[in-house]
């Protein structure tokens, strides 16, 4: 039963042991018999001439796209591919990588993506780590995917999207049984090591969140989703993914577009997009064009932000400008099929931060101490998923998938996942999130979070970005050093002071440097290595 006593109830009432492991719980949303694969079909031969993906003024119906994903499939499986092998795909983001994607999902292969321009050496340990034996690839894409197939340790099959359109394959479902449980893909993520980690998530668990997206964005058939995410971020798969389920389509954006903001608010300011995803530092940068060249975004309605905390800040000058549009706070991690938790504002929250919102469908919420014994409610402790959104843990790494991924010991026999993030219980079953458990650090013997102080140092009137780095080697005096970037009259003194409302002295930065804008990772996450660097120089 759900309700088995762990040793950790002890330390509360019966009372918040349920509101803990039942009212925090996302909605049971029992998911449908049929997985992606054959509901998508399903909406293909309901309206095959429906529009599926567009590209640079090209356009692919359902029926095309359907076509086209099933040749791939059908190549994959005459090349010898098994359910759940893995098949690395090394293809720009264009039409024909939607249908490489669809098609190993149709095989039954699960899902690797690799960036064509990612150095050889790079993709090598991904496929090396994978025991990858099937890449896909095009002419163009494919230099750094052919070297790492040419010098790796087994043999992998190469085949090229214009080799299997021109092999003719047919066009027809393939019909491979997939089951729930079954491997869908693999993304990897840089571990804190510095050795990529290939995280594997389910069928089902995929399924979970194109539909969790849905409820978001309530997605109707003719409706556009934006596709603007790397193809090795999750993102880019219910970018994909979920307007296919509701008889929507997606648009790629590409890469350069996106870096010229104006370009983007352009191609949005013309209408037809009704959702988009992006990382807090990008809708900055989106409000301060949007700020001095206002323009009316049309049929705009959800913006998703996630990867990183939001700031109130920002959410401040976006319903400034945009009250009619609203944001949504998505907060999740690629080991659990992507989002778990979100925040939907349609104005300024009255709390003074942002909170990661509730539970999402079919996801079980935790906050645990470090001997997962459930945290009283209000205290910090380390967030943690269970249900259908959990993933399989890390492709051939036993012992880093041991580390994240245990038994939930409040629903035994199922997978938790520990994020590594810190986070409280707010009432109403919202979770603050309160930064990283691996920045936390020791200055002067005392025990610090990073991600405590940066929380704070947002709070801070002007400031609209921030980054706390240690300055100083370890076992050494250390301090702490502030980077914000915001308004340019704050005075290094007045944060401090601020800040020494909030927290205790000890945690209180030492340096503030203003530096506009944040450097920032190819993920759009800000760059604290950098930081760290720099503020060894300052
Ligand atoms: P995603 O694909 O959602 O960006 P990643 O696996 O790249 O997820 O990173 C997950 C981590 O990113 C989380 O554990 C958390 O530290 C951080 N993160 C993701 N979304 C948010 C958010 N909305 N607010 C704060 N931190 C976030």
């Amino acid at each position: 039963a759900p309700d088995t006593p762990h040793r950790a109830a002890t330390l509360l009432d019966e009372d918040e042991l349920h509101r803990q492991l039942h009212e925090h719980s996302g909605p049971d949303r029992p998911l449908p018999p049929e997985l992606f694969v054959e509901l998508f079909e399903k909406r293909v031969s309901g309206a095959p001439d429906d529009l599926a993906a567009a590209h640079r003024g090209e356009s692919w119906t359902y029926g095309e796209l359907n076509a086209r994903a099933n040749r791939v499939a059908h190549a994959l499986l005459a090349a010898g591919l098994r359910t759940e092998d893995p098949v690395a795909v090394s293809m720009e983001r264009e039409l024909d990588w939607i249908a490489a994607m669809l098609g190993v999902f149709k095989a039954g292969g699960a899902y690797l993506p690799v960036r064509p321009d990612f150095p050889a050496d790079r993709i090598g340990t991904q496929l090396g780590r994978a025991g990858c034996s099937f890449a896909l690839s095009k002419t163009g894409s494919d230099a750094s995917v052919s070297e790492a197939v040419r010098t790796g340790d087994r043999p992998c099959a190469l085949l090229r999207m214009e080799e299997i359109e021109a092999a003719g394959h047919p066009s027809t479902d393939p019909r491979v049984e997939l089951a729930p449980d079954g491997l869908a893909y693999i993304y990897f993520t840089s571990g804190s090591t510095g050795e990529p980690k290939g995280a594997m998530c389910e069928h089902a668990g995929m399924l979970n969140h194109l539909f969790m997206k849905l409820d978001d964005i309530e997605l109707e058939p003719g409706d556009v989703v934006t596709q603007t995410a790397s193809q090795c971020f999750d993102i880019s798969l219910w970018q994909v993914a979920s307007p296919l389920l509701v008889g929507g389509s997606t648009r790629i954006i590409d890469t350069e577009r996106q870096l010229d903001v104006a370009s983007f608010v352009a191609e949005l300011a013309e209408g037809g997009v009704q959702a988009i995803q992006v990382v807090p530092a990008y809708l900055d940068v989106m409000v301060s064009h949007l700020t001095q060249h206002p323009v009316d975004l049309a049929d705009l309605r959800t913006v998703s932000v996630t990867g990183e905390a939001l700031k109130l800040e920002l959410v401040r000058r976006w319903f400034a400008l945009y009250p009619g549009i609203r944001l949504v706070n998505a907060y999740g991690a690629t080991e659990v099929s992507d989002d778990t938790m979100h925040e939907v504002l349609s104005e300024v929250p009255v709390r003074d931060f942002v909170s990661v919102g509730r539970s999402l469908r079919n996801v079980h919420t935790y906050v645990l101490d470090r001997d997962l014994r459930l945290a009283p409610l209000g205290a910090p402790g380390e967030i943690a998923f269970s249900g259908v959104a959990v993933g399989r843990g890390y492709i051939n790494d036993p012992e880093r998938t041991a580390a994240a991924f245990v038994e939930d010991p409040y629903r035994p026999g199922t997978r938790m996942y520990r994020t590594g993030d810190f986070g409280r219980w707010l009432p109403e079953g919202r979770i603050e999130f309160l930064g990283r458990r691996d920045e936390q650090v020791k200055i002067r013997g005392f025990r610090i979070e990073i991600g405590d102080i940066e929380n704070k140092l947002l709070r801070m009137p002007g400031v609209r970005e921030a980054a706390v780095v240690i300055e100083g080697a370890e076992g050494r005096d250390r301090n702490l050093v502030a980077f914000y970037n915001g308004a340019d009259t704050l005075r290094g003194e007045e944060i401090s002071a601020f800040l020494g409302t909030l927290l205790p002295d000890y945690m209180v930065p030492t340096y503030f440097h203003r530096l506009d804008p944040l450097p920032l990772t190819e993920n759009g996450k800000v760059n604290k290595k950098m930081l760290t660097r720099l503020a060894g120089t300052l």
